[in-house]
Parts: C-alpha cells; structure tokens; sequence
C-alpha cells in the first residue's frame, strides 16, 4: 500500500497516477494510516501550510522515524522542500531528511513557472512542469543527482528519500512514480513483507495483492 500525505496539496493528481499503475493507495492523515503504507507521497502545494499541519496532526515526528526506519518518501515540489534539511533564507523548519538546501519560490513568481523536457537518469526523457518551484542549492555527498535543468538538479535521491522539484504528477507522467515504486518495492523485500503478504491472511478490510513488478526502462 503506498500513501499520499493528504494534508494539502494535489493529492489527487499522485492518486490518479497510482491508479493508472494499478496500485493500492490511500491518503495518509494521521499516524495511524502511517503505519499501513509501504511508501509515502509528499505532494506539491504549500510547504509552510503542510509543514503546520503535520505538527498540528503530529505526523512531522512520525515520518521521521519512520523515514529514518527506511521508508520511501518521494517529495514533489512542496514535498521536496519538507524534505530537505536546509530551506535557505527562510523561517519554515522542514522534516530535515535529506542532505540537501533549497530556496523557495526560486525560479521566481507564478508568472515564471515554466515546462521543459528534462533528462532523467536511467528513465529518458521526461516532460516536467515547474509550478513556483524551489531550486536545490547545495546537495551532501551521498545525494544522487538524477536529473539537472539549467544546471540545478531537480531530481534528487538519497537511499530510501526521493525529490522531485517538478510536478510529474500535473502531465500524466507515470515512470518517476514507477520510479518510486522500485524503491517502495525493495524496502517491502528488506522487510520480509513479500512472504508474510502472500503466505498470511489478508487483515480484515485489506488486499493482499501481488507486489507489481515496475516496469524498468
Ligand atoms: N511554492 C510552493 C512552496 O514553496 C511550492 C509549489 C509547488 O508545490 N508547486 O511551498
């Protein structure tokens, strides 16, 4: 089961995806839901208005436990920035997972939101929209970059955290997210999760659906 952070944001739009991919999803509110996903969303909207909810709903210490446990997190946008460990310039304090600084709001105002193909390691080339979106300044050493545009990276990952500055969700793109899936997949294997979905009962109101093999060209 993989979750989406429904606090705010384009939830929607990252469930649309998971659908067409045929996975079990569901929105994640509370600590609770938490414990149910095998790989949690963080979606585009406004990262200081999620970064409240989540002390208000107290998920913020959750998620980073369990982040910390090995939980794929796949940030977009907003996402991205609660992330980071860094945002640059400003008061809002994020999650601080991932080695990486980011400047809100850098490419500037609404008006210089923009769309560019951008090339993506391991994936090709992938049509990306760029909504008010945060540059990454600085990145630690054991960040990956995936993919740069203008000679910023704009998808980043470190182990188990994946960033996304763009929105792959807003244009019907599906292969960051299966992207995402590979990593959600191996931390069900590292957990023993196959064989205890496939050998057990399924818990009353639960699936057990086979682990999709993400496509991986
Ligand atoms: N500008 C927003 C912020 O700083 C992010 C925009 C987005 O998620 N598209 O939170």
């Amino acid at each position: 089961m993989v979750g989406i952070l429904a606090l705010q944001g384009d939830v929607r739009e990252h469930l649309v995806i998971l659908e067409r991919l045929g996975v079990d999803a569901m929105e994640v509110r509370t600590e609770k839901d938490l414990s149910r996903v095998d790989g949690l969303i963080l979606p585009g909207g406004e990262s200081t208005t999620i970064s409240n909810l989540l002390r208000r709903h107290g998920l913020d210490k959750a998620l980073v436990r369990e982040a910390k446990r090995g939980l794929p997190l796949f940030g977009t946008c907003a996402g991205a920035i609660l992330l980071a460990n860094q945002v640059v310039g400003e008061d809002l304090v994020p999650l601080g997972l991932m080695d990486i600084a980011v400047r809100r709001n850098a490419y500037g105002p609404q008006a210089e939101s923009f769309e560019e193909d951008v090339e993506i390691k391991g994936i090709g080339t992938v049509f990306a929209c760029f909504i008010r979106a945060p540059i990454i300044e600085n990145i630690g050493e054991d960040v990956e970059v995936l993919a740069e545009v203008r000679g910023r990276p704009v998808l980043v990952r470190q182990g188990n955290l994946l960033a996304a500055t763009f929105h792959p969700e807003l244009v019907g793109e599906t292969r960051v997210h299966e992207f995402f899936l590979q990593m959600v997949a191996a931390h069900r294997v590292a957990k023993g999760r196959v064989t205890s979905v496939r050998s057990s009962r399924p818990a009353p109101g639960t699936r057990a659906s086979p682990i999709r093999a993400p496509r991986t060209s």
